[in-house]
């Protein structure tokens, strides 16, 4: 939630979101004190997502270097609703994307208009390509939309190109002056455009430049963010040298996350992921499912979250046996710059 104004979660609040929040904060500090996960309330937060289809081939992500498990698809958006009719009581923050680019969705806008209906918070997050059309970025802009985030990771179509394989950072240099004039035809604000830069090694000689430029385009705001790797060949291809960059510390042949996580993670008290074909699983890190909550096309979401597939995976994740997942989880570490 750190990513988007405090001001923006507050207005949403209702008196039963009030009490929820409480909830949901007492209880993760009981458990916090007694080490024993006990969890109370509903979701704050939810990622959402719409599909795990996408137009770029970007190397160190699952989707597009091919390496994601699970079928490609998605969000019906009959399904959407059925989540959102669910959850919208006590849920402040709608993250729209989780592996995919979820503009590719038909229905995008729909969502985005149902969760602004229900008074939610939703940030989008996208490789900014199709938003090169003015049309669309328009329908964006009056969808309600919040926030979205922009990758550009390289300032010269040379450097950019190197990580967005497929893409042209000319259409994203265009979907922010898309989105800007958008936002002045309607008269409004929203959405905030944040541009955000993945630091690596073949881009780091132009993090000084970062900020001007991202003004210039129109952007209101910079998310300056590490790189995720999966190997250490990887890491010598795409880490930076700046060690405050780097994501991981290196020895023996082993890359080994920087984080310092706390015993309970609160991820696991605020919220949950939702897939494109209504598997839960409890955080984004989880990109193929190895700890499934549960299926939404046989349990209510609500069935699902007071479940015991949850409370036995937050007991795994407060105890000495972690899910392998959270081995290479930076949760807790200062990722936004
Ligand atoms: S990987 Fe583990 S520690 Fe990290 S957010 Fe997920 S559950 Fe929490």
């Amino acid at each position: 939630m750190k990513e988007v104004p405090l001001f923006r979660l507050l207005a949403c609040l209702t008196p039963y979101r009030l009490i929820n929040l409480g909830q949901v904060f007492i209880s993760l500090g009981i458990s916090r004190l007694s080490g024993r996960p006990v969890s109370w309330g509903f979701p704050l937060v939810l990622t959402i997502e719409p599909t795990n289809r996408c137009d770029l081939a970007c190397p160190q992500c699952s989707t597009g270097a091919g390496l994601l498990r699970r079928p490609r698809g998605d969000l019906p958006l009959a399904l959407y609703q059925h989540i959102l009719q669910q959850t919208q009581r006590s849920l402040l923050y709608l993250l729209l994307y989780d592996q995919g680019e979820p503009l590719l969705h038909a229905d995008y806008m729909e969502m985005i208009r149902l969760a602004k209906t229900a008074k939610v918070v939703v940030t989008c997050s996208s490789n900014g390509q199709l938003l090169a059309d003015f049309n669309k970025a328009c329908e964006l802009a009056s969808s309600g939309l919040d926030q979205i985030i922009l990758s550009v990771d390289g300032l010269e179509e040379s450097s950019y190109q190197i990580y967005r394989q497929g893409g042209r950072l000319e259409r994203v240099v265009a979907a922010i002056a898309n989105l800007r004039k958008a936002r002045e035809q309607l008269r409004q604000k929203t959405p905030r455009i944040c541009l955000q830069f993945l630091v690596m090694k073949h881009n780091e000689h132009e993090l000084e430049r970062v900020r001007d430029t991202a003004r210039c385009w129109g952007a209101d705001r910079v998310l300056i963010k590490s790189v995720q790797v999966r190997s250490p060949q990887d890491a010598d291809w795409f880490l930076p040298l700046a060690e405050k960059y780097r994501r991981y510390t290196f020895g023996s042949g082993r890359l080994t996350v920087k984080s310092r996580k706390s015993k309970i993670c609160d991820r696991l008290w605020t919220g949950c992921v939702v897939h494109q074909d209504g598997h839960v699983v409890g955080c984004c890190f989880d990109k193929d499912e190895s700890a499934l909550l549960g299926r939404l096309s046989e349990q209510s979401f609500i069935t699902i979250w007071r479940g015991e597939a949850l409370r036995h995976f937050r007991r795994r994740v407060a105890g000495s046996c972690k899910p392998d997942i959270c081995n290479n989880c930076t949760h807790g570490l200062a990722l936004y710059q």
